[in-house]
């Protein structure tokens, strides 16, 4: 369900844009023909509340969350309001996925035969992560490994990182449970089903973006925090990107490592 425009938010940034124009000033990077007010109202993240649970925020957290890119971390890896809970509550399950996917692109647990210098150090500490991936692999009659992931905990995580975007490009938080969640692998998606969604946002943000939003502003072509392939944006080439739609409800796509496509909808 769409919320109407935060009115009051609106005011209280446009109060405070200008009571602090020298800070906002100089945090621009917007190009000169960019209407200042509308980036001062994007700089302002504060939504009031938790984007995850709607929770008290006293905390900031990373949407993605570091383990799912490598270093050098993005420039303007986007960053939302969080409750401690939320915060620390997600991270077991989102390194369990980034792990996991490791895992399944090397077909080994084995830090050696890993490439991302993240994962190889976490499992390498992690002895119990290990077993539990290595509990996961089936051999199938041809001899070809399959995974089969905790689908409990990649939900989770799936769920939360499209609340993180969906607040962090719309400035709506959408705390809610979502109507669908799913992820699958491209390898398992007909050409068809991978068209539809490599497609996402063409054509389907037809609704108008909150004055001052992220989404605003990308529909504006003034996006001074990253880089956007089509309807996509690019957090990190070949580990992360992620759109978000808007039309009848709120749609967030996102693609971990190039292999698991995951999309969640609100009505
Ligand atoms: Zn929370």
């Amino acid at each position: 369900m769409i919320q109407p425009p935060h009115n009051n938010r609106l005011q209280r940034t446009a109060l405070r844009a200008a009571a602090e124009p020298e800070r906002s000033a100089t945090k621009s990077s917007v190009g000169a023909d960019m209407n200042p007010q509308h980036y001062l109202f994007v700089d302002d993240r504060a939504l009031g509340v938790c984007v995850f649970c709607g929770g008290v925020p006293d905390t900031r957290d990373h949407v993605p969350s570091k383990v799912f890119v490598d270093d050098p971390l993005p420039d303007h890896l986007p960053i939302v309001e969080a409750c401690e809970a939320c915060n620390q509550g997600f991270s077991l399950d989102e390194e369990y996925l980034a792990c996991f996917l490791e895992a399944v692109l090397a077909g080994s647990t084995d830090p050696e035969k890993l490439t991302r210098a993240k994962i190889k150090r976490a499992l390498s500490r992690n002895a119990r992560l290990v077993s539990r991936l290595e509990a996961s692999v089936r051999v199938d009659d041809n001899g070809t490994m399959i995974w089969i992931p905790e689908a409990n905990r990649v939900q989770n995580v799936v769920r939360k990182l499209a609340r993180g975007h969906a607040a962090y490009e719309l400035s709506l938080p959408e705390i809610d449970e979502p109507a669908a969640v799913t992820f699958q692998p491209f390898l398992t998606m007909s050409e068809q089903a991978r068209q539809r969604f490599e497609n996402a946002g063409s054509g389907e943000l037809r609704g108008w973006p909150e004055i001052g939003s992220r989404a605003f502003l990308r529909a504006c072509g003034a996006d001074p925090y990253s880089d956007t392939v089509g309807p996509w944006i690019e957090v990190q080439r070949g580990r992360y990107r992620y759109s978000v739609g808007q039309d009848a409800g709120v749609i967030v796509r996102i693609v971990i490592a190039e292999y698991l496509a995951c999309e969640v909808a609100w009505e």
